[in-house]
């Protein structure tokens, strides 16, 4: 298996420096997440393809994988389905969002499903918290896992707790993907991550900090909003800010709530320990 590495080109202020997405060569070539339809990005995927068949293999685009139906995953799939009509795409089907985006015709994928991509085998695993319809895919003979927006070297991931998003499912899934031992990440932001036991280890010990953070707050203050808590905590910084960490609050609260440890006054947004 080789893996060619492609930009996506769409820098912003909610992708960082953009996306990453992964050529695999193997046999047959299986693009991992879709970009936003660049040109360049196309362009980068093309001269690839290109490369390949100098290399002997069909240079043709088998199959279009993504990993979640966040637009600057997908956003590209319809462009990609123009330009190479002959691919297949597949997905963890998410009915409430999928028909924002171009149909390609998904072939729908589940959990624990083996992809078959040329010559490997690219195990599929489920794996919501980021998003309700996040998978990663695991090249068991090399370790690399291909890890969407699962994690990122030097950063955390946002659990949009308005947008989706789950802390339990995403803990559950950081779990899952220790126990697989990958022995590198592939990310769709950032560089590579070549220790991935002691990042997501990090990750979750980084989670329940947190965790503690806003029940140790509740339990010293009056029942008060995520909004309140974000503002309390991360005193001093812009309004931008504290809402986007308020949604993050809002995520530990809706699992403390799970936990059976927090609950909502009724008719409110206003939150206290039970
Ligand atoms: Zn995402």
């Amino acid at each position: 298996m080789h893996v060619v590495p492609l930009h996506a080109h769409n820098p912003g202020p909610f992708t960082g420096k953009g996306n990453w997405t992964y050529l695999i060569l193997a046999g047959e070539t299986t693009l991992i997440d879709a970009g936003v339809g660049k040109p360049e990005h196309l362009d980068a995927l093309a001269a690839a393809l290109d490369d390949a068949q100098a290399l002997g293999l069909s240079g043709r685009l088998d199959r279009v994988l993504v990993t979640h139906a966040h637009s600057d995953h997908i956003a590209g799939v319809g462009a990609i389905a123009e330009r190479w009509p002959e691919a297949s795409f597949h997905k963890f089907l998410w009915p409430e969002r999928d028909p924002a985006f171009h149909d390609p015709g998904w072939r729908p994928l589940v959990d624990d499903q083996v992809v078959a991509a040329g010559n490997v085998g690219l195990w599929t695993m489920h794996t919501p918290g980021h998003a309700p319809d996040h998978v990663v895919f695991l090249e068991p003979r090399s370790g690399t896992l291909f890890g969407g927006d699962l994690v990122v070297n030097g950063s955390s991931v946002v659990i949009p707790a308005s947008g989706f998003g789950s802390m339990s499912a995403y803990l559950r899934s950081l779990h899952r993907v220790l126990d697989l031992q990958p022995r590198r990440i592939l990310p769709a932001h950032g560089t590579p991550i070549d220790n991935p036991a002691a990042l997501l280890r990090n990750y979750i010990r980084h989670r329940l900090q947190r965790e503690r953070q806003v029940v140790d707050y509740l339990s010293t203050h009056e029942p008060t909003t995520a909004h309140g808590i974000a503002a309390d905590i991360y005193r001093g910084v812009s309004e931008t800010l504290i809402k986007a960490a308020a949604d993050s609050v809002l995520a530990h609260l809706v699992k403390l709530e799970e936990d059976g440890r927090a609950e909502r006054l009724p008719d409110s947004d206003t939150w206290r320990l039970r």
